[in-house]
């Protein structure tokens, strides 16, 4: 089964997202404990990561974009 689904590696659960203001439960494993980065928050226990929603307003300019040059296969 394709999904067409490019660099779609690491994203864990579509639609999820690690909210600042407040606690989050992992969509994975239930917990709330967090390794918090610039741009996305990782499961202390699972490690499953989710983007921090609302960063890409912070970050004007570079958001949204995946610098993922096209890599000549
Ligand atoms: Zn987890």
């Amino acid at each position: 089964m394709q999904q067409g689904n490019i660099g779609g590696e690491g994203g864990g659960v579509l639609g999820a997202s690690y909210r600042l203001s407040e606690t989050n439960h992992c969509p994975d494993c239930g917990q709330t404990q967090w390794f918090v980065g610039r741009m996305s928050a990782e499961c202390a226990v699972c490690h499953t990561a989710l983007p921090i929603s609302g960063v890409h307003r912070l970050a004007t300019g570079m958001t949204r974009t995946s610098p993922a040059p096209l890599l000549a296969a």
